[in-house]
């Protein structure tokens, strides 16, 4: 008889964690759902508590957990609620856990995140947000530790699968020459850059091929999400920027690939599910059936590629300068774009703006070398106070 290996998951009521609770659903004998984590959403996580049955349920929000307490008083479960920023550091590094599956939003995810990998868990990375603002702290972190990082973002876990096993970052000796990321083009690959200002919120977030969280979607309409995922692709799998090539795909069947130095391209495909790479990661090194639709080919008939568009799409260019830029400047792109994207979700300036927003905050704040954690908080709420006096500089010029 195997034992169920023990699993937190952080962000449990966002996209990728009902798709992961959806996944361990399936192998109850495989996993142990010790514990989640939400913000605010009381109602989804007592549903989940009450399904999975955690040892731990913690809502960062004091009168949410305070509210959850209650409900789970009534129903008569097993479960403890805690709240705070400290509680989701306790649950990521849980003795008991063997797995930690984090997919918190945002630069929020990253104390979690970072707490899990000095456990030394199998951190399964949905939060690529760490990986931008804290790369080089964070792969240390995972080496001293000994813990196991596997890529849960759909393009890097691709790439995982198509490269060697055991990969170390050594292109030389591996025979790997790039890394080609695909990328859908968003819902606005064929809008008019004309037309680009007076796209809404709702616009923004119809992807064509994922249904995801909302902050990830409008990153994907302004390719962010790519800018982000190519910082990501750095820290992952040791690229340097030239060696990563965004690939316009607009079918997302190909999930990424990679260039060896033969000439061959290893590619994975599949459906556009998260289930997919979560499967994999769960389960690594096995394979576990997810619930994912198989891929007909013979449906998809047909494959297209092609260049990004980077005066379209000025944020792809915006993270390739904070990746050759390093130390403080990849936390800073990501804070002032948190920042514009939550202001553009909320109306108070044009989708245009987002990527001019995050420019200027890069030429205010001064970009510094970063040697802790600390370090990175610091330039990520420096970057985030820039970007909401800048805010404010928009809206009293509009009054
Ligand atoms: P989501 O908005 O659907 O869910 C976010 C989760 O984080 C929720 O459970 C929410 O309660 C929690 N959360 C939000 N703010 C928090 C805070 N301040 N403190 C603690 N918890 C907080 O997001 P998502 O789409 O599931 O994305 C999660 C992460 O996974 C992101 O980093 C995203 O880039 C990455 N990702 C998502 C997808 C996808 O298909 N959704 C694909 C690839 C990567
Ligand atoms: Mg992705």
């Amino acid at each position: 008889m195997t034992v169920a290996r023990h699993l937190t998951i952080l962000g449990s009521t966002g996209s990728v964690g009902i798709s992961t609770l959806d996944v361990v659903a399936r192998h109850s004998d495989r996993f142990y759902v010790a514990a989640l984590t939400a913000n605010y959403s009381i109602d989804k996580m007592l549903e989940q508590c009450l399904r999975f049955k955690p040892q731990y349920a913690v809502m960062l929000d004091k009168t949410s957990a305070e509210k959850l307490k209650n409900k789970i008083c009534a129903a008569g479960i097993n479960t403890e609620v805690l709240s705070g920023v400290e509680s989701l550091e306790k649950v990521a590094s849980l003795p008991e856990v063997d797995i930690v599956m984090a997919a918190i939003v945002g630069a929020a995810g990253i104390r979690p995140t970072f707490a899990a990998a000095q456990a030394g868990k199998y951190v399964l990375l949905a939060n690529k947000e760490t990986l931008v603002m804290a790369g080089h702290i964070f792969m240390d972190v995972v080496k001293k530790n000994n813990a196991t990082l596997l890529p849960i973002d759909s393009e890097h876990n691709a790439i995982f699968q198509s490269l060697p096993r055991n990969f170390t970052g050594d292109y030389s000796t591996s025979g790997v020459r790039r890394v080609l990321l695909t990328a859908s083009g968003g819902p606005f690959r064929q809008t008019s850059i004309a037309k680009l200002n007076d796209v809404t919120p709702k616009q923004a977030c119809a992807h064509p091929n994922w249904v995801m969280g909302q902050k990830i979607s409008v990153d994907s309409a302004t390719m962010m999400n790519k800018g982000l995922e190519i910082i990501e692709a750095h820290w992952l799998f040791n690229a340097a920027p030239k060696q990563i090539q965004v690939v316009i795909h607009p079918q997302s069947v190909i999930h990424s690939m990679v260039e060896y130095v033969d000439g061959s391209v290893l590619a994975q495909l599949g459906n556009p599910d998260m289930r997919t790479p979560i499967a994999h990661a769960l389960a690594y090194p096995e394979r576990i059936e997810c619930g994912v639709t198989p891929l007909d080919i013979f449906k998809i008939a047909r494959l297209d590629f092609e260049m990004p568009n980077f005066t379209k799409f000025p944020c792809l260019g915006l993270a390739y300068t904070a990746l050759e830029t390093g130390g403080s400047a990849p936390a800073i792109l990501n804070a002032a774009n948190e920042v514009a994207v939550e202001s553009f979700l909320k109306s108070k300036i044009p989708f245009t703006a987002i990527p001019s927003m995050i420019k200027q905050v890069m030429q205010v704040i001064e970009q510094k070398e970063i040697f802790t954690l600390d370090d990175v908080l610091e330039a990520d709420s420096l970057a985030r106070k820039a970007a909401y006096e800048l805010l404010d500089t928009l809206s009293q010029k509009e009054s």
